[in-house]
C-alpha cells in the first residue's frame, strides 16, 4: 500500500458516481436550456440567425456563472463514500470500509474485509482531478442545454411556418383579399416573445422592448 493513497477498499459505488454525474449534468443542462431559450426569445430573430444565436449564447454563458457551484453535486458521492462515511463509521466503533463492528474486538484489522481500522482516508479537498471533472460536467451541460434549446426553437419555428403554409394553401373562394396577419407566441419558457407573420413581410420577430411605440 502506498503512503497517502486512499485504501482501495474505500470505493464510491458505481451507481452513486453515475447518479451524481447525471444529477449535476441534468440540473445544469435544464438550467442552460431555460436560460438559452429565454435569451433567444429576447434577441429578435427568426430562422437561423448566427448573430442572434451568438448573442444569446453569450448571455447563456453569463447566466451560467451563477450555477457553477451545482457541479459539486457530482462530487457528493465521493465526499460521502470516501471521506465523510469512513470517519462516521469509526466514530461508531465500526470498520471504516465495510461498517463491521470492530470496537469490541479491539483489533487493528477488520475481520470482515481486512481494512486497517486506524487508516482513514484524508479529508476531502478539491484537487486537479475534481477541477477537470467540473469543467467537463459544466461544458457537457452547457452543450446539452443550448443544443436542445436550439432544436426546440427550430421545431417551433417550423410549426409556425407550416401553420402559415396550410393557411395559404386553403382556397379562399369567399374570403377575398390578403390573408390575415398572424401573431405567434414562442414556446415556453420564451412565450413572452412573439413572432408576426404577414403576407407582405413574412415572418418578423416582435421587438420586446418597444411596447407602446405606436404599433
Ligand atoms: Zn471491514
Amino acid at each position: 500500500m502506498t503512503e497517502g493513497s486512499i485504501d482501495t477498499r474505500f470505493r464510491v459505488p458505481a451507481w452513486a458516481s453515475l447518479l451524481g454525474w447525471l444529477l449535476a449534468i441534468g440540473f445544469m443542462g435544464f438550467y442552460f436550456h431555460i436560460a438559452h431559450a429565454l435569451m433567444r426569445g429576447l434577441a429578435p430573430s427568426f430562422g437561423i440567425d448566427a448573430a442572434a444565436i451568438a448573442t444569446a449564447t453569450f448571455g447563456t454563458v453569463a447566466m451560467g456563472l451563477g450555477i457553477v457551484w451545482l457541479v459539486f453535486i457530482a462530487e457528493l458521492p465521493e465526499m460521502w463514500f470516501l471521506h465523510r462515511r469512513p470517519h462516521r463509521l469509526v466514530r461508531d466503533g465500526r470498520c471504516p470500509a465495510c461498517g463491521h463492528p470492530v470496537r469490541a474486538a479491539g483489533v487493528e484489522r477488520c475481520g470482515e474485509c481486512g481494512a486497517e481500522v486506524d487508516r482513514l482516508p484524508p479529508s476531502y479537498a478539491v484537487g486537479w482531478r475534481a477541477v477537470k471533472r467540473f469543467c467537463i460536467a459544466f461544458a457537457l451541460a452547457f452543450l446539452i442545454g443550448t443544443v436542445t434549446a436550439e432544436v426546440v426553437i427550430a421545431a417551433d419555428e417550423r410549426s409556425m411556418q407550416s401553420t402559415v403554409r396550410s393557411l395559404n394553401s386553403k382556397p379562399r373562394g369567399n374570403v377575398p383579399g390578403t390573408p390575415p396577419n398572424l401573431t405567434f407566441a414562442r414556446r415556453w419558457p420564451a412565450s413572452f416573445s412573439k413572432v408576426e407573420w404577414s403576407a407582405e413581410f413574412g415572418f418578423r420577430p416582435v421587438a420586446i422592448f418597444s411596447y407602446g411605440s405606436g404599433r
